[in-house]
């Protein structure tokens, strides 16, 4: 989609450290970390927030947290433990309108988020 920061990395016209790419899934690393391992994985399709999750389109959504355990495994932090999070609109501090699911890992994660 024009003008989507996300689909201009997916196109590699943005450049982005890659964790994990296949057919459905760009996985990379946050520009600004909020902790030692910060990864954003999005679908290849553009979907603007979880609002725009259909049945057509949700595949892509069970295809991100396939892959987010299999980045967890890659990284290793599978066992130590990691938080997956989505925020969706603005209230909710959605800054980037391309779904987008944060894998957040490497201190003691805080309850609830703020
Ligand atoms: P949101 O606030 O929408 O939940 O998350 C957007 C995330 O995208 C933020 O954590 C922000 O740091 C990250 N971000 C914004 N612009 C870029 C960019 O150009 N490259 C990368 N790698 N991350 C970005
Ligand atoms: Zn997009």
């Amino acid at each position: 989609m024009a003008d989507c920061l996300f689909c201009s990395i997916i196109a590699g016209e943005i450049p982005s450290k890659k964790v994990y790419e296949d057919e459905w899934v760009y996985a990379f690393e946050d520009i600004s970390p909020v902790a030692p391992h910060h990864v954003l994985l999005i679908p290849k399709e553009h979907i603007a927030s979880v609002n725009e999750i259909t049945a057509e389109n949700s595949a892509a959504v069970a295809k991100i947290y396939e892959a987010a355990g299999k980045i967890a495994q890659q990284l290793g932090i599978a066992q130590e433990g990691y938080r997956i999070v989505t925020n969706c609109g603005e209230k909710a501090g959605q800054t980037v309108f391309h779904l987008h699911f944060h894998l957040i890992a490497g201190r003691d994660l805080q309850w609830p988020p703020g």
